[in-house]
């Protein structure tokens, strides 16, 4: 392979490193790819990072350099790592390495403050465990006060999703997550050859560039209540929209008082969610109740 990443490789073999799939684990072997990612989340020598799933390290060591004066944030859920990751990166005085997982961490805590001083919102960068994607995903948007941008490697249909819009298959409720809280910008396909164990699938490095609140594209008067709308929606594609947001009886909207909205909004009662913009989600939640 042209960049192949051979820390990575002689790694795996000195400590005979047992794999966990359940963890997702698809080491990233490729020094362009790596350096490719870092480029593309705009990294300076003073940003703080939070890198999720550092693995062996071969990706934390490029961001550890980038942001030389900065700090880079690891949290990584395999015991078995921290050992390797302590001898490898152990150079590094700008890094801190959390062994925990990604989804039992307090984000608020972690990016909020240093020592009682606010800190500068973080870059996350991270080559992702696909099990957690959209879990992992939705957590980091909804903290998105804290976070600048999110640069991430992720299964390649999973970066499509979060770009379409309307009419394409797989639209649905990440994507509207997504461009409500960011601007994503697909960098590049990356191989499935890339990795070591190589996966099934081919992957994508996405940049998702946070807005302020002040600048989203929509601005409903009650987000929470949109979301909860839009999940209605797709958690049943194949019903028009105004029986399966109607079928959600925590949400307490009659299927008139959807048909209604709609009509208001010009729309046909018979529609189904995943012909709807944000920009539609939004007036009809602000329509309804
Ligand atoms: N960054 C490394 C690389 O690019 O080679 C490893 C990436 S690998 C796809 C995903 C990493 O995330 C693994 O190291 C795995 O152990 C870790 N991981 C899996 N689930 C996690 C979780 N819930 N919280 C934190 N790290 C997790």
């Amino acid at each position: 392979m042209a960049g192949a990443n051979t820390t990575t490789i002689e790694l795996l073999k000195k400590y005979n490193f047992p794999i966990q799939k359940k963890y997702g684990q698809n080491f990233l072997v490729d020094d362009n790819i790596l350096e490719g990612i870092v480029r593309a989340a705009q990294v300076s020598e003073t940003d703080t990072i939070l890198e999720i799933g550092p693995g062996l390290g071969a990706l934390t060591g490029v961001l550890c350099r980038a942001a030389d004066q900065g700090r880079v944030i690891a949290v990584e859920v395999d015991k078995l790592l921290i050992p390797i990751l302590k001898e490898s990166l152990g150079e590094y005085e700008n890094l801190t390495v959390i062994n925990e997982d990604i989804l039992k961490v307090d984000l608020s805590e972690l990016l909020s403050e240093e020592d009682g001083v606010a800190r500068e919102k973080a870059r996350v960068v991270a080559n992702l465990p696909y099990y957690i994607t959209t879990p992992v995903i939705l957590e980091l948007l909804d903290k998105s006060r804290f976070i600048k941008s999110i640069t991430v490697m992720v299964q390649k249909e999973v970066a499509e999703r979060m770009q379409e819009g309307p009419g394409s298959k797989s639209y649905g409720a990440l994507s509207l997550a997504v461009q409500y809280y960011a601007l994503p910008n697909y960098i590049m396909t990356v191989s499935r050859n890339c990795f070591l164990p190589r996966p099934d699938v081919d992957s994508a490095v996405i940049r998702l560039d946070l807005y302020e609140e002040e600048d989203r594209p929509v601005k409903p008067k009650d987000p929470e209540k949109m979301f909860r709308i839009i999940r209605a929606a797709f958690n049943q594609r194949r019903k028009t929209l105004a029986n399966a947001v109607s079928h959600d009886a925590s949400l307490g909207f009659s299927r008139e008082e959807i048909v209604s909205a709609l009509r208001e909004m010009e729309l046909s009662e018979t529609i189904r969610g995943e012909a709807l913009t944000l920009e539609q989600f939004s007036r009809l939640s602000d329509l309804l109740g």
